[in-house]
């Protein structure tokens, strides 16, 4: 079996992307009588300065030879990258059989962090891999990666692309959102992040300019593929169709981590209480502050993640949370948290046992005192605090999610989970 790897094929200004460039492989390839196994769409790091939108790679696993591969995929991708754009870099591997071992660790290096191309080449080379190239090559990591991508990860979801019909592309997307809706409704939990029921938006419909008219994610191939045939008719025409096997919604680029020994432009899985309680600053996002021990983490929920940010202001000093999300700046941009253990206390003046009044400060380490009935108490009482949150993760909703982070709704998460639809 041969694999096709291929990377930064998208551009701005040309509005092409990555998976129709695989998808257009994949169907050049089975018109000559080749076989397709599987189309892989791989999210790498998300923290990747650099990224194409969404920072995709694609790779194609065909019965064709490696020569035929190649020879098929640089008569497309070079042509459809647009490289007039010089902030594409398109790049193409060919891997001849299953890929090492060193290039499966190496995938996960780029889902985990930030590698560089000569890195990639040397790969490429030594393993004596086809490859092609154009601009500074920068496409060569994720196209190597995506090559890799089989073996070294093992949470998968899909999703089925639906593409517009050429002339339409650029235009506004035509589809019925109440179809959509109730669609979706339909093939939940199974298929998800298709809309956001909160907030109205139709998810899987981008904004961007390109061929993509939606694409459906979900756990099986059967429910996206049903959830996009039930809708058929309520949308434009469909001009082509891809499924794809994907590392989106899996949490695979989180890495464990202890608060106060991260890096930047990683993305971790941490541990802390927090120290400093929410706070929204002008733009509407929210800041808070985690402790571990000495160490301390800033913490924001930014504006667009919306109602999951009344989540975050529900927080106390005092609560154990474990917090998700990528490092940048020195701040964890917050993808999802879970409440451990809750803060359910707070200390108030005194009650005087006689009058009821509640006592006031008798000055410097002098108690506290009733000035009607003289009672006298050392400390601070201890009372209850009602509570709004649950123990358990929660997350941000659909419309804010990132395309490789986990939804709750998914399941395997290690306490209760408070899934948005
Ligand atoms: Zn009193």
């Amino acid at each position: 079996m041969t694999i096709i790897g291929i990377d930064d094929t998208d551009s701005r200004t040309h509005g092409m992307c990555t998976t129709y460039v695989g998808h257009l492989i994949s169907e050049e390839l089975q018109s000559m009588g080749k076989d397709v196994s599987d189309v892989f769409l791989i999210r790498l790091n998300p923290a990747a300065k650099h990224k194409t939108r969404g920072n995709a790679s694609v790779a194609i696993h065909t019965s064709a030879s490696p020569s035929t591969a190649l020879e098929v995929a640089e008569s497309i991708v070079f042509p459809n990258a647009a490289d007039q754009d010089p902030e594409t870099n398109p790049g193409i591997v060919v891997c001849p059989e299953h890929p090492s071992e060193e290039v499966s660790d190496f995938t996960l290096e780029v889902i985990h962090t930030l590698c560089d191309i000569e890195d990639a080449k040397t790969l490429i080379e030594d393993n004596g891999y086809e490859y092609a190239f154009r601009g500074n090559g920068r496409g060569l990591i994720g196209s190597l990666a995506a090559v890799g991508a089989g073996e070294a990860i093992e949470d998968w979801s899909y999703e089925f692309i639906s593409y517009r019909e050429e002339e339409v592309r650029g235009s506004k997307r035509q589809f019925s959102h109440d179809a959509l809706f109730d669609a979706a409704d339909e093939f939940y939990p199974e298929a998800w992040d298709t809309v956001d029921r909160v907030q109205g938006d139709a998810v899987c419909v981008p904004h961007t300019p390109g061929p993509i008219l939606f694409g459906i994610r979900g756990d099986y191939t059967d429910a996206v593929e049903g959830l996009t045939y039930e809708v058929e008719g309520t949308t434009e025409p469909v001009e082509s169709r891809q499924m794809f096997k994907t590392n989106q919604g899996t949490d695979v680029h989180l890495q464990d981590g202890e608060i106060g020994s991260m890096e930047n432009d990683k993305a971790y899985k941490l541990n802390g209480t927090v120290s400093e309680e929410p706070y929204t600053v002008e733009g509407g996002h929210v800041f808070f502050s985690l402790k571990d021990g000495d160490s301390d983490l800033d913490v924001v929920a930014f504006e667009p993640t919306k109602h999951f940010r009344n989540k975050v202001r529900d927080l106390r000093s005092g609560d154990k949370l474990t917090v998700c999300g990528e490092i940048t700046e020195n701040t964890l941009k917050l993808e999802k948290f879970a409440v451990r253990e809750q803060n359910t206390t707070k200390k108030v003046n005194p009650t005087c046992p006689d009058c009821g009044n509640s006592m006031s400060s008798a000055g410097a380490n002098a108690g506290y005192r009733c000035k009607k009935c003289s009672n006298h108490r050392d400390e601070k009482d201890k009372v209850e605090v009602e509570r709004s949150l649950e123990q358990g993760w929660y997350e941000v909703p659909p419309c804010a999610r990132r395309h490789i982070a986990k939804p709750l709704i998914r399941g395997g998460f290690d306490d209760m989970t408070h899934p948005f639809k």
